[in-house]
């Protein structure tokens, strides 16, 4: 009786998954429009920490009940950080050969720094600031919306929206029709004259309405009472920042100081969220997406959480109730897809660009190893130090990336005894407490490290980019001050990011087998039947296409 009932349910099971795949058979080639969600610093943990409190009508709910869950997708290089990431997810390769190394990083040809989406030769379009002298010309390396435009003869509309403008160009890539981001300046939604000379009349109509205005007289309180978050820290912390002035330390926030004066803070609160899933709704009732058999692609990234996160770290109830709201955000916007794309008709993925490191204080009052390292200072005391032992003055130059960068034409014009001069900088650095080691990036390959952080310092590293001597530090000391957070390392904390896939072609279930950011173009690419994205090395996940 037992086994014949054990052979009833494996019959059921199988003829389930046969009944499943004959659908996806039947659906059509190509969805009607793909939808990249990334929420900027959101770890996988959050997916289940705050699962209980997610709505039923909830959109993150929703994709984990009905969508594929791949559970263990890891980000396979450092520096962890935007980004990277946003490159990463959408070229399906790694900085090492996109070259977005970092979000700055040091320019040998214009002695400064440079900010990855800069671009001079182009001007804002929405604003009279210099928010939107932007364009992806930093990237190397294609997106796959930038193979879908080729594999459609650019019949494809493709549209990236974000709070931050590295957010909505790095994906949207080289042919987009158009990326908007937040000019925290003007309160404007701005583009670029890269992609076109005037602002849409949508977008236009959008910024008339002065959005930020009326959230801010909202306020921010939270969505249950603030003693019902058990997942979370006390409101008040003395390691967590003041966002909204020294004043305001906790619950509820008074906003409505902002409006009309300081258009920054809004990202700073989970009404950037808001107001980016009202962005992307416009974008696609105005640009007629996903209304036709030629895919589009909607290259959404919400930066709130990570302005958020930075603040008050991933234990605070304002990260948990932006968290909650994200939530109820995202089930509508899911029930509007349905309605105007139609259930099925359209593929969305939701994924992070990187996660983050707890706050070292809130860490260090459970006992837990953690610190946090200024290293400008650190810098500044070394570059003396080696003026007075060497005589070579401002050697170093940058610290940005976790790597430290040197002038080489100092370096190239002095009779300096370069390993005695390396080993006087690694033996000052390491010194200095919460760095684990540092050594030259030229011998890497043969650094004495385990083979998963080698590999990973590797892919994150452009010869042309990244700094001379890399610095790893101990695990959960964060680059910055005593109050709030980061992320930016190897470390799992900062590396390990939800992926979850939901709609056309889309079975629902789940796989615990390791897989990488890399991998999520070419699966995307795999789905779509169009090329990878040309400078990819990830490989299409096998259970997500549920093939062998
Ligand atoms: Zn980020
Ligand atoms: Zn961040």
């Amino acid at each position: 009786m037992r086994y014949f009932l054990i052979g009833c349910c494996a019959f059921l099971f199988l003829g389930n998954l046969q009944a499943q795949k004959k659908s996806r058979a039947a659906s059509q080639a190509s969805p009607k429009l793909v939808v990249g969600m990334m929420v900027d610093q959101m770890r996988w943990d959050f997916l289940y920490r705050y699962r209980h409190r997610f709505s039923e009508k909830g959109g993150l709910q929703r994709i984990l009940k009905q969508g594929f869950l791949n559970e263990q997708t890891m980000i396979p290089y450092a520096p962890t950080v935007t980004a990277c990431g946003h490159a990463s997810v959408y070229t399906g390769t790694v900085p090492a050969l996109h070259g977005i190394v970092g979000n700055n990083w040091w320019s040998r040809e214009f002695t400064r720094a440079v900010y990855c989406t800069e671009d001079r030769s182009y001007q804002t379009v929405g604003s009279s600031t210099a928010a939107g002298e932007m364009s992806p010309k930093n990237m190397f390396a294609n997106t796959i919306c930038d193979e879908l435009k080729l594999a459609t003869q650019f019949r494809s509309k493709v549209i990236g929206i974000a709070i931050k403008d590295r957010g909505a160009i790095l994906p949207a890539g080289h042919a987009a029709d158009a990326a908007y981001w937040y000019d925290p300046k003007s309160g404007n939604w701005v583009s670029s004259t890269y992609y076109q000379n005037t602002l849409p009349g949508w977008v236009q109509n959008f910024n008339a309405q002065k959005h930020p205005d009326k959230f801010y007289q909202r306020g921010w309180q939270t969505l249950f009472p603030s003693d019902s978050y058990h997942q979370s820290d006390s409101d008040e912390n003395d390691y967590e920042s003041t966002p909204f002035g020294q004043d305001q330390k906790n619950f509820p926030y008074n906003l409505s100081g902002f409006a009309g004066k300081n258009y920054g803070v809004i990202s700073q609160t989970p009404y950037g969220n808001t107001m980016t899933f009202m962005m992307a709704q416009q974008a696609i009732e105005n640009e007629a997406m996903g209304q036709d058999s030629i895919p589009d692609f909607l290259a959404v990234s919400f930066s709130s959480t990570d302005y958020i996160g930075h603040a008050f770290g991933p234990n605070s109830i304002e990260t948990e109730d932006t968290y909650l709201r994200l939530d109820r955000e995202l089930g509508e916007f899911l029930d509007f897809l349905d309605q105007k794309v139609g259930k099925n008709q359209y593929l969305f993925f939701l994924t992070a660009d990187h996660g983050v490191a707890h706050v070292p204080g809130f860490l260090e009052k459970h006992k837990m190893p953690a610190g946090a390292i200024n290293d400008e200072g650190m810098i500044k005391e070394l570059n003396e130090l080696i003026q007075k032992q060497f005589g070579l003055s401002g050697l170093i130059v940058s610290a940005l990336n976790y790597q430290l960068t040197l002038n080489h034409s100092i370096l190239d014009s002095s009779a300096v005894d370069q390993k005695a001069l390396f080993r006087f900088i690694q033996e000052y650095v390491q010194k200095q407490p919460g760095i684990d080691r540092v050594f030259p990036l030229e011998n890497m390959s043969k650094e004495l490290l385990p083979g998963l952080v080698r590999e990973r310092i590797i892919n994150g590293y452009h010869p042309g980019r990244s700094g001379d001597l890399q610095v790893l530090f101990l695990p959960n000391w964060i680059d910055g001050g005593k109050k709030g957070t980061t992320h930016g390392l190897w470390n799992p904390y900062d590396s390990h990011i939800p992926l979850i896939w939901y709609g056309w072609n889309i079975l629902k279930g789940r796989s615990s087998a390791p897989v990488s950011m890399s991998d999520i173009a070419p699966t995307i690419a795999a789905l779509l039947h169009i090329q990878m994205p040309n400078a990819c090395i990830g490989k299409p996940i096998l259970s997500v296409l549920a093939e062998e």
